[in-house]
């Protein structure tokens, strides 16, 4: 898709590895919409590759829609580094708290995805169950808002100690679910987080309909899913999976 491609190039005044972050990123938010992870909201972040303090993410913009130009640079408390008069997506909060607290993630995806919010509300528990489910890891935490916050919240995460508080369940994990309204996926890698983020939503899908046909659901045990988890993670398969999803989502010379 030639002209997609034009539109995402950066400038040549970036560094490299800059330039190469901020590409991958446009691809990984073009991904995660179509494949139905993120519609007009939610959003992905990367670490900044030269600065850890720092991450880079879109402007308030629908991940279907985001270009290279839209990408801002942010110290960790949220405050753009070069903002430029480009909105801003209000949940910064969730990545500058999981980037403080998890100095080995690099990718932060917040959804909303529909397949996953059941598991959130309803204390049937999101579990792996089929291999590509492990990724999610064996025992996922659901935070609720109300726990630290009370009753009466507008559920978002707009300030750094609710962030704070979002990281904390997380823990060493690589999945949180936020009750009533969606979750947040950490990665070491963006093509991690994606590949995570994308198999969470098959997972939640899959959990509904095989419980849906009755009988002993039988999950992953816990040492399967270490094992399976283990392969999976490494970058071979993901490189896999996002050549062939970006080039689904329209990047053809990925
Ligand atoms: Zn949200």
């Amino acid at each position: 898709m030639t002209d997609q491609i034009a539109r995402i190039d950066v400038p040549v005044a970036r560094e490299p590895a800059i330039a190469h972050a901020i590409r991958e990123l446009v691809i990984g938010n073009r991904i995660l919409a179509h494949q139905g992870v993120l519609d007009a909201f939610g959003h992905v972040s990367v670490r900044h590759p030269a600065n850890p303090e720092r991450y880079l993410m879109p402007c308030s913009r629908g991940p279907a829609l985001v270009v290279a130009d839209d990408i801002i640079e942010y110290a960790l408390d949220g405050t753009p580094i070069d903002q430029r008069g480009r909105p801003q997506y209000s949940e910064r909060a969730i990545h500058g708290a999981i980037y403080l607290a998890r100095p080995d993630v690099n990718a932060v995806v917040h959804n909303h995805s529909p397949a996953v919010i059941p598991f959130g509300v309803t204390g049937t528990v999101l579990r792996p169950i089929f291999h590509l489910g492990s990724v999610m890891g064996p025992d996922i935490p659901i935070w609720d808002i109300t726990d630290k916050f009370g009753d009466g919240t507008d559920l978002l995460v707009i300030r750094n100690d609710v962030g704070a508080s979002l990281a904390r369940t997380l823990g060493g994990g690589r999945v949180v679910l936020m009750r009533g309204h969606g979750s947040a996926v950490a990665g070491r890698r963006l093509k991690e987080a994606v590949f995570i983020a994308v198999y969470m939503q098959l997972n939640a899908q899959l959990q509904l309909a095989s419980t849906q046909l009755g009988g002993a659901t039988k999950f992953l045990s816990p040492a399967e899913v270490a094992r399976a988890s283990a392969i999976l993670l490494e970058p071979l398969g993901q490189e896999r999976a996002w050549q062939t999803w970006s080039h689904a989502a329209g990047f053809t010379d990925v």
